[in-house]
């Protein structure tokens, strides 16, 4: 099943929009060079207007800038390396060999249902994977504050440097929101930078009836959304954003006789990214909003959401038992028999199951588990999923949990 079909219930790759393919198309044609204002003058200023825009929907500072990126993963690389810039003035010209003997070493910390690329990224930027503490969730799968605060004393205590606090809106596994007023609030307490990884639920920003939902996104330090995620633009197409300009322009400066000069009003997008020459990513997003609007988006999250509790109540009425509470259209599921059975049984079976519909075509879901306990996950992400693709769903899952084992 490809993953634009209207019951791929996956990984939060979306169906692009008309105007997304568009976009893409028309930037490959005309090949504006993204890396100097002066190449691409209105190509760099409509990024710009979709990265300020969303900014403001997710109530950040007006000073707040950013980058288009290739996908979350980029945005996330480059929140660290903007909290430790903001930290140590000296990492931009030293590197971690320059920071203090004491504190030992900087600490970043998220929460154990959070995306895991934060190992890559400790592993590139020099930090190590060991300064990643990965804080084990609470019972609803979300950043567990008292267990951070816990881990906090003992790695002050033994003289480490806690830099970075990462809250997740929309878990990868769960789809859960993290609580995020208390996390800002931890992290001022504790002078850490305060980064909200919201590539998948940012989208909600553009409804005014979902957007409480990121409640304490803006008193976020930096923010990361994904644009190929729930706003439907095609692969890749990430966005970061931060309230610090000056962290992000230090991050990245340099200076280059064959690069032409910074234009007086507009600072070169290679200076803001980790990237050089790049690609006009922001095209995709920029027609797709000025097409549909802020409201055609709105109306889109707002039905996913609905078709996500239409979901999560017919598997209930099927026997399935929710484990996740999440208002964001992600479904995770148990047979409570088996789940019951313990985590290795319960994975085999809830694995073969999801494998049974994926199998036979009708569907494709995944087996995922949540701190641990083996689930079904679905998620929605296509634009053209409809209530009827809701229900022949919920009756592959039920076919292939009653198909004799091995069928
Ligand atoms: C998908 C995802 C990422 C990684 O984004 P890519 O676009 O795949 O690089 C990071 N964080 C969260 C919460 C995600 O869901």
């Amino acid at each position: 099943m490809h993953t634009t079909h209207p019951r791929y219930m996956g990984l939060f790759n979306p169906t692009p929009t008309w105007w997304g393919v568009a976009g893409e198309l028309i930037a490959a044609g005309v090949n504006p060079q993204l890396a100097a204002q002066s190449h691409a003058p209105a190509a760099v200023e409509m990024e710009r207007h979709v990265l300020r825009y969303l900014a403001a929907r997710l109530g950040l500072p007006e000073q707040a800038e950013g980058s288009f990126t290739v996908g979350g993963a980029e945005a996330n690389l480059t929140a660290v390396v903007v909290a430790l810039t903001r930290r140590h003035p000296g990492y931009a010209d030293a590197g971690l060999a320059g920071l203090p003997r004491r504190p030992r070493r900087p600490v970043l910390y998220a929460s154990a249902e959070s995306h895991h690329a934060w190992l890559k990224i400790a592993h590139l930027t020099g930090l190590g994977r060991e300064a990643v503490r990965l804080v084990p969730a609470d019972a609803a799968y979300r950043f567990d504050v008292a267990r951070l605060r816990a881990l906090l004393d003992a790695d002050i205590a033994s003289g480490h440097e806690p830099f970075l606090l990462i809250g997740t809106a929309g878990t990868t596994g769960g789809g859960v929101l993290d609580p995020l007023p208390q996390l800002a609030y931890v992290a001022g307490e504790f002078g850490m930078h305060f980064h909200v990884d919201a590539a998948c639920a940012g989208a909600v920003a553009l409804s005014d009836r979902l957007r409480p939902l990121l409640a304490g996104v803006e008193r976020a330090d930096s923010v990361t959304v994904d644009a190929h995620k729930w706003l439907s633009a095609p692969m890749g197409a990430g966005m970061f954003l931060t309230a610090h300009p000056d962290a992000l322009a230090e991050s990245f400066r340099v200076s280059t006789s064959y690069m032409p000069a910074d234009s007086e009003t507009t600072a070169d997008p290679y200076l803001t990214s980790v990237q050089w020459s790049r690609r006009f990513a922001g095209l995709k997003v920029f027609l797709a909003l000025a097409a549909v609007g802020r409201q055609g988006y709105a109306e889109q999250v707002e039905r996913d959401t609905a078709l996500g509790e239409l979901l999560a109540r017919r598997l209930t009425e099927e026997g399935w038992l929710r484990i996740n509470d999440t208002p964001l259209p992600v479904v995770c599921v148990v047979d409570p028999d088996r789940d019951a059975a313990g985590p290795e049984r319960s994975w085999a079976w809830h694995a073969a199951v999801a494998d049974r519909v994926v199998r036979g075509g009708e569907a494709w879901l995944s087996p995922v588990r949540l701190a641990g306990r083996p689930a079904v996950r679905l998620c929605l992400t296509s634009h053209r999923t409809r209530s009827e693709d809701v229900e022949a769903v919920v009756s592959a899952l039920g076919a292939a949990r009653t198909a004799p084992r091995g069928a």
